[in-house]
């Protein structure tokens, strides 16, 4: 029986510790936190998307950063195997819109309490309040840890599941980023990711609070178009948040990092600009008499209606029957491109995800295996993959974790060692 430690107890150094102990190996998790799976608690608002019922190859879709790198932990260990495992583990799971998969109880903690399940049946041993500082090599082979408290533990194979930088007070603070450097590993920039954007525009922070459903949101840097999505928006106090900015800011930061970069906000994308216009011709029409701001409530929300009349140059008590034909069409202008300059992000605090970390050069894409130190593993977000929402960034955490922890299991009971 060889040994192998995790470090750190979230969704892939769970999975990793479970799959690693059912080899029949002895497993020892690490983790700093009072508690296992802190991150995990707070998933899909304490209901925890845990994966998404999609096809293999359609995980690999919505994946931002590196899709390729995940072909053999997707295909070993995919949204099935993900739902047949929690399943098994005692906790129902179903279905919503998207393929979006929720425990049958709304709570993450009953995901969190299957893992527990799975990790006590296989006797790992689970050490709350240790926090590692330092991998141990012995002749160029990962040989254990050092932890915060000064004491050695000695494994044959160890694997790093310490997250990214984002939520940090979950304990995701960048530690794997530190072991993976000082082992010679390359690390990509970590950056936020799945997070709302800032604005140049005062005006967002009069319509904070507003809500907007339906719309399309086209990003643009230097006339490259970086992203086009379809979804709700939220307009907030430093800009726009919502679940199609946190899917834009990832093309953003995968593409125009920290640049000012031009966002247009389509309020009517199930019309064409010719159709627009006709159905404000008939709005008009039929409020030939009225203020231009005063015919306005059928299009858009009450909050918006003073800013679309500001920014359409329009005098807001004009009769409608007096706005010219070159108006109109300026203003279904308007609505199909309502122009926002994106500044930046929000930072970790705020983050859903981290884009970047350890390069996934220096890792075996098959094993999950460094190519820096034999014996020494990565898995989850501290790998410099990402995937939009919908489940995807859990399901990367389990396939890591999973392929992570059978491939150390393997290399242990072995003792052998192929490089690439
Ligand atoms: P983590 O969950 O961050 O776990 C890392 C663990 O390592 C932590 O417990 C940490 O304390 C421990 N650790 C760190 N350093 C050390 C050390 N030196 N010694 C010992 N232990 C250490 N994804 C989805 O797919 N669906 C969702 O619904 C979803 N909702 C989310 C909601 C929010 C608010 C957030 C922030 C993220 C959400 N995500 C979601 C993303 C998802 O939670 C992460 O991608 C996933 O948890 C990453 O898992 P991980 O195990 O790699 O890292």
């Amino acid at each position: 029986m060889s040994k192998v430690i995790v470090i750190g107890g979230g969704a892939a150094g769970m999975m990793a510790a479970v799959s690693a102990a059912e080899e029949g190996h002895s497993v020892v998790l690490l983790e700093k936190n009072e508690k296992l799976g802190k991150k995990l608690f707070i998933t899909g608002k304490g209901r925890c998307n845990v994966t998404n019922a999609c096809e293999v190859e359609d995980l690999f879709q919505n994946v931002v950063q590196n899709p390729k790198f995940l072909y053999s932990a997707f295909y070993s260990f995919d949204s099935r195997k993900t739902m047949e495992f929690l399943e098994a583990a005692g906790c129902p799971l179903k279905i919503e819109r998207g393929d979006r998969v929720f425990p049958v109880s709304d709570h993450s903690s009953d995901v969190i309490a299957a893992l527990h399940r799975m990790l006590k049946k296989l006797c790992v041993e689970v050490c709350l309040h240790t926090e590692v500082r330092e991998i141990l090599q012995k002749g160029g082979i990962a040989a254990g840890v050092r932890l915060a408290d000064g004491r050695q533990r000695e494994a044959d194979a160890v694997i790093v599941a310490t997250g990214g930088l984002s939520y940090p007070t979950t304990g995701s603070t960048g530690d794997g980023y530190r072991f993976a450097e000082k082992t010679g590993h390359r690390i990509t920039d970590p950056l936020p990711s799945l997070v709302p954007l800032t604005v140049k525009e005062e005006w967002c922070r009069l319509l904070m609070g507003l809500s907007l459903k339906n719309v399309e949101l086209c990003l643009k840097y230097d006339k490259i178009e970086l992203y086009r999505g379809f979804g709700e928006m939220l307009f907030t106090h430093f800009g726009i948040s919502g679940p199609l900015i946190l899917s834009a800011s990832s093309y953003y930061m995968q593409k125009a990092a920290g640049r000012t970069t031009q966002a247009y906000i389509d309020l009517k994308p199930a019309l064409s600009m010719e159709q627009l216009d006709k159905r404000l011709l008939r709005d008009f029409e039929e409020n030939s008499n009225k203020q231009f701001k005063n015919c306005l409530s059928g299009l858009f929300p009450l909050k918006l209606i003073p800013l679309m009349v500001t920014l359409s140059g329009i005098d807001g008590e004009k009769k409608v029957h007096e706005i010219t034909r070159e108006e109109r069409q300026a203003f279904a202008g308007l609505i199909k491109h309502l122009p926002l300059t994106v500044t930046g992000t929000r930072d970790f605090a705020e983050a859903v995800i981290t884009k970047g970390g350890v390069s996934v050069k220096d890792i075996n894409p098959s094993t999950m295996e460094s190519k820096r130190l034999k014996g020494l593993y990565f898995a989850g977000e501290v790998l410099d993959v990402d995937a939009l929402t919908g489940g995807f960034n859990l399901q990367i955490a389990w396939s890591t974790g999973w392929l992570a922890g059978k491939s150390a299991a393997t290399y242990g009971r072995n003792g052998d060692y192929a490089p690439e």
